[in-house]
């Protein structure tokens, strides 16, 4: 599968180890690709084991969460938190509250995590974080048992200069405020252990908008770089309308774009005329899912109830922001035949191996979400400076500082991709060999 039998021998015995592991095995096998031209050069990769070393997370907690819901009836969870790699700085990752969180989700979050992390350029280690716990449908109150109970047992596990957990699916500003209340009274002190909190707990101007503006940002040296090009009159579709995908949305928009598609578990919605984004964003302050109610307001658009088929829709770039795993190999042959140029990954592997090999034969521009959606985390390390240096930077501070992040990552990956495979637009092999260096040599300095 790899070239290097280094290489082929470290992929078989960890699959084998985590046969139930898909996921993981997927986001490792899209890694260890890149890492051939570096094995290659580098006989120190294979002597210090060091791929051997960065597949494993260093540490995985796993725990019981018990709480009491509204009727009064006892409910248990199962939670955990994978601290992946510290190398180049205190483990930093989301948590995600979803029934489908397991083992394999969460180790391939946090690997993806590390070299993300590492890409912003601040020193942040990588994890992830937990639970089956579906918070849809729970009232107020039953959601901020759970966070308690959560912490209960996570606060031994974390700490500013040790792990610092933030957002993921199913985990926003009101969640966080529930698990670091939980962690003040039990640690006895404000230390900002969590990022994305709310404006008045500590947390940062521009965070929430951070994932989806940080993506346009990307998206924008992309279309400059390859193309000469910018989001002017493009046509985008965006999968996803949380977090990610309503602020992209909003800055595709400032930018000049179109967005003709956008879709949520609810199915998706086509516009024309450009989709009505301070609907969705108003809708969605009461509802989980909004695309079923958008022909309520707007009776000239399309529904269609098959989440999938966002993908059916004619685009210049494509801005997947659910989840992973949303672009097969059937999405990916239609984006390219209705005239798709660009894809940029807004969530965390929501492009399978195989629909992403298809967009490169093809020259379709890639943007691999480790970097692409990097924004986020980006400026969960500046509200980390910012509480260290118990004070704030205003919104358009944090989103000059966000804005040159970005392009200084898109810089990396372009500059590796063109110094080990001579291919400028292979970002996937780039963001991999530059968030894998700065790891690499840390783990290096720092011994076996
Ligand atoms: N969950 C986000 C991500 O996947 C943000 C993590 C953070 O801010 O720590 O990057």
């Amino acid at each position: 599968m790899f070239k290097s039998k280094y290489l082929n021998d470290v992929y078989a015995s960890l699959s084998q180890r985590y046969a139930d592991q898909p996921e993981f095995l997927q986001a490792v096998e899209e890694f260890v690709t890149s890492m051939d031209v570096l094995v290659e050069k580098d006989p120190r990769i294979q002597k210090d084991a060091i791929i051997e070393r960065i597949v494993e997370p260093e540490r995985i907690i796993k725990f019981r969460v018990s709480w009491v819901d509204d009727k009064g009836q006892v409910q248990v969870n199962r939670a955990m938190r994978v601290q992946f790699n510290s190398a180049i700085g205190p483990y930093k990752g989301g948590i995600r509250y979803d029934q489908s969180v397991n083992e394999s989700i969460m180790k391939f979050l946090a690997f993806e995590q590390t070299f993300k992390n590492s890409l912003t350029g601040l020193p942040m280690g990588g994890a992830k974080g937990g639970s089956d716990f579906d918070p849809y449908g729970k009232s107020d109150n039953e959601i901020m048992r759970f966070c308690q109970n959560y912490i209960l047992e996570l606060y031994r596990h974390i700490g500013p200069r040790m792990d610092v957990p933030a957002g993921d699916l199913g985990v926003g500003a009101r969640e966080i405020g529930f698990m670091y209340g939980m962690y003040k009274r039990i640690e006895n002190e404000f230390s900002g252990t969590f990022t994305s909190k709310g404006i008045e707990s500590g947390g940062s101007l521009g965070r929430a908008e951070a994932t989806g503006y940080g993506l346009c940002y990307f998206v924008e040296e992309m279309l400059k770089t390859y193309k000469n090009e910018t989001f002017k009159d493009k046509r985008v579709i965006i999968s996803g309308a949380g977090k990610v995908g309503s602020m992209a949305a909003q800055k595709v928009i400032e930018l000049g774009g179109k967005v003709v598609g956008m879709s949520d578990i609810s199915g998706v919605i086509r516009d024309e005329n450009g989709i009505d984004l301070d609907l969705i964003i108003k809708l969605s302050k009461t509802n989980s899912c909004v695309m079923d109610k958008y022909r309520d307001y707007h009776p000239e658009a399309t529904y269609s109830p098959t989440t999938k088929d966002i993908w059916k829709i004619p685009c210049d770039i494509a801005l997947p922001c659910a989840t992973q795993n949303e672009i097969y190999l059937d999405s990916a042959k239609e984006l390219v035949s209705k005239g798709c140029f660009l894809v940029a990954e807004g969530a965390n592997m929501p492009t399978t191996i195989e629909a992403t090999k298809y967009f490169q034969e093809n020259h379709i521009l890639f943007g691999p979400g480790k970097a692409a959606n990097a924004g986020g985390v980006a400026v969960s390390g500046l509200e980390m400076t910012q509480n260290a240096m118990f004070m704030n930077w205003t919104f358009e501070e944090v989103d000059a500082k966000l804005h040159v992040i970005m392009e200084n990552i898109f810089k990396k990956c372009y500059d590796a991709a063109c110094q080990y495979t001579g291919r400028p637009e292979d970002l996937v092999i780039g963001a991999n060999i530059a968030g894998f260096l700065k790891v690499y040599h840390a783990m290096l300095q720092q011994g076996v």
